[in-house]
Parts: structure tokens; C-alpha cells; sequence
């Protein structure tokens, strides 16, 4: 069955192998005579599952054992607070703004901590990294949203805030290009990601925090959203989001069978530089993002003229080419291109932006 190319930004596509797996073993798991979603969290079969998952997300990604995995909820808004609840410990935290997440992660924090703002691109219009950044003196921890998924702004290596003299963890949003690239873990303190971009379906957040950091939490804090507790019960203090655990377990068998991080790194890179390249060349789509940190995950582009957009996703929808339209504050187009899109799918939209420009130009 040949499905058409879904470039959502999320929740996203998911690779069709994966999909097919899931419907095959929808009504009995390996001989259990269950569906992963009547099971026990706590049962046998339910906690290979989840064991399975963890064992091959540390693999993916090189996770030091000196790091937690959480299978927590409430995605990556829910993050925005559960973070400085745990990690600010009545000091400041600072935040490099380069986009709508980052601005979002920033407002939300001041409900709970003194935040502030370390840098910000906004006067850009969000188009690049900005290079100066004031740090606190001691900030509790640095966030930044490492790819910027409505902006299409995405850091192409970590700050190394030692080398800025900064002694603080770094805390990443990477939630729209996880697994697309490795993460170097001295320069992280915790990385947090909602599944939904390039993981799986909605419903798990995955949060990978350097044990150090675990301990601290407010006292406000929510026990469900306390990574000591969290950690503790191995993700199990409240019902994990078991069905979407599962379906991210079978995103990382399909990862390590493609080639693991590095080979999606690469497919990555091959896939934004056909889009970015066509866009470049055609002297007619806009892309306003600096070059030195265009995401390769999400690519937003404009129309010489707005009036031509429904008529550009009509078209496209006919073509098999879904939800391609910008985020609302951005306008525009987005095409998300995340590990599940493969290179086809990047030509047909090329060859579909061809020739549209070709009939409107
Ligand atoms: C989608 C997204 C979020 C928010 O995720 P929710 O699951 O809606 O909470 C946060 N940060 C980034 C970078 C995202 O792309």
C-alpha cells in the first residue's frame, strides 16, 4: 500500500514498518493473548517492553549510565514547568531565546523560578543564533530549544558553556530532532523530548537527566513530576504511557535496523540539502532562516505572494503531499522532514514546488 508523504510537524509520521508491526500484534502481543494496551503495566510483558526500550534508546543515543531515562507525560509544554521545578532550586535560570519553544519554555518558567532572558533573536524575527549571550553569575541551569520546530532554527553543535565559563547544566529541548543527530553528553545536563516529532505517538515525554540533578526538586512539585520519584519507580509511579512506550520501542528496533543515529544523520543532511538547495536556486520560495543553523528537521518557506497558498496545498494534497501548511505564527509553508520522511518524499515536494512555480511564476 503506497501512502502519501505526511510532513506534519507533529504528531508526526511514523515510519509505515513500524505502523505495520503495530496493527499486526494490535490484538496479541507475542502469544499473550493481549493487546500492549490491555496489559499490566506491572506484568511481565509490559516491563520487557518497557526494559527493551530503554536498553535501545541508551544504545541510539549513547546515554552514559550515569544518566536517568524517564518515561514521563505531559510533553514538552508540561516540561516548560516540570523542569524549573526540579532543577531551579531558588536560583536563576537563564534562557537563550531563538524561537516560539524557547520563548514559550522561558514564560512559563517565571511562574516558578527567576528567569531571564541570557539572549534572544526575536528582534531578528527568529532567524538565526544569537551569538553574544549574557550569562548569570551562577545560574541554576541554561536552557535552549536545540532545534526550534515552527522557526526552523536548529543549533548544528552544542554550546559548551564551560568554555563560556559557565559551571551551570545546559538543559535541551530537543524534542523535534531527537535521534536525527548524536548528542554530546559533557555539555548536557538533561535533554528532554514529547515523542511525538520523531519518536512516536503522543502521550510519552522523554526526559534524560545526569543523576546529579535528581534530588531537588520544590517542594510544590508535583510527586508525579519529581524526577527523584520518577526515577525511583523506574517510571512507574503513576501508569506510564504504556501504548506509546511500546510504539517508540519498535521507532528504536527500526532506528538500529536502518543503520542507528549516525545513518539518520545522514539521511538528514542529504534531505535538507535537496530542500534548502531547491528553494536557494528557484529565486522564487523564501526560506529567512540564517544558513549556519537551518534546522534539517523542519523547514518553513514562503510564496512570493500569500494568496497563492491554498491553491499550493490543494495542489499538493492532490499530489499526496499532506500538511505542508505553516505554523500560524509564521505563515507560510512548513515541510517537516523528520527520520520517518524519506528522501522520495523530499523530491516529490520538489518536483510538486517545480512545477507549481513553474505555472505561477
Ligand atoms: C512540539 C514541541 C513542544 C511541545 O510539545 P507538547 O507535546 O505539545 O507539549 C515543545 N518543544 C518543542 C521544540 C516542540 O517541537
Amino acid at each position: 500500500m503506497k501512502r502519501p508523504y505526511n510532513f506534519s510537524a507533529g504528531p508526526a509520521a511514523l515510519p509505515q514498518e513500524v505502523l505495520e508491526q503495530a496493527a499486526a500484534e494490535m490484538l496479541d502481543w507475542h502469544g499473550s493473548g493481549m493487546s500492549v494496551m490491555e496489559m499490566s503495566h506491572r506484568g511481565r510483558e509490559f516491563m520487557s517492553i518497557r526494559d527493551q526500550a530503554e536498553t535501545d534508546l541508551r544504545e541510539l543515543l549513547d546515554v552514559p549510565s550515569h544518566y536517568h531515562v524517564l518515561f514521563m507525560q505531559g510533553g514538552g509544554i508540561a516540561e516548560n514547568a516540570i523542569v524549573p521545578l526540579n532543577l531551579s532550586r531558588g536560583g536563576t535560570v537563564d534562557f537563550v531565546v531563538t524561537g516560539g519553544w524557547s520563548a514559550k519554555s522561558y514564560k512559563e518558567a517565571k511562574r516558578y523560578c527567576r528567569a531571564r532572558v541570557a539572549a534572544s533573536s526575536e528582534a531578528d524575527g527568529y532567524t538565526r543564533i544569537p551569538a553574544q549571550w549574557q550569562l548569570s553569575e551562577r545560574p541554576s541551569y541554561v536552557h535552549v530549544c536545540t532545534n526550534e520546530t515552527i522557526h526552523g532554527v536548529e543549533f548544528q553543535e552544542l554550546p559548551d558553556l564551560k568554555a563560556l565559563g559557565c559551571d551551570a547544566p545546559l538543559v535541551i529541548d530537543c524534542s523535534s530532532h531527537i535521534a536525527s543527530r548524536p548528542i554530546d553528553w559533557s555539555r548536557v545536563g538533561l535533554a528532554f523530548a514529547g515523542a511525538q516529532k520523531n519518536i512516536g505517538p503522543a502521550g510519552l515525554t522523554l526526559v534524560i537527566v545526569r543523576e546529579d540533578l535528581v534530588g531537588h526538586a520544590l517542594e510544590i512539585c508535583p510527586s508525579a513530576f519529581d524526577y527523584k520519584t520518577v526515577a525511583e519507580n523506574h517510571s512507574m509511579y503513576n501508569t506510564p504511557p504504556t501504548y506509546a512506550i511500546y510504539t517508540a520501542g519498535l521507532v528504536f528496533q527500526w532506528l538500529k535496523r536502518q543503520g542507528g543515529v549516525a545513518e539518520m544523520e545522514r539521511r538528514a543532511r542529504a534531505k535538507a540539502e535537496l530542500l534548502y538547495g531547491y528553494i536557494d536556486a528557484s529565486g522564487w520560495y523564501v526560506n529567512k532562516v540564517d544558513p549556519t543553523c537551518r534546522s534539517r528537521m523542519n523547514v518553513p518557506f514562503f510564496l512570493p505572494d500569500d494568496r497563492l497558498n491554498e491553491a499550493f496545498l490543494a495542489g499538493a494534497k492532490e499530489r499526496g503531499l499532506l500538511q505542508l501548511k505553516g505554523h500560524k505564527s509564521v505563515g507560510g509553508m512548513r515541510a517537516s522532514i523528520y527520520n520517518a520522511m524519506p528522501l522520495e518524499g523530499v523530491q516529490a515536494l520538489v518536483d510538486y514546488m517545480r512545477e507549481f512555480a513553474a505555472r505561477h511564476g
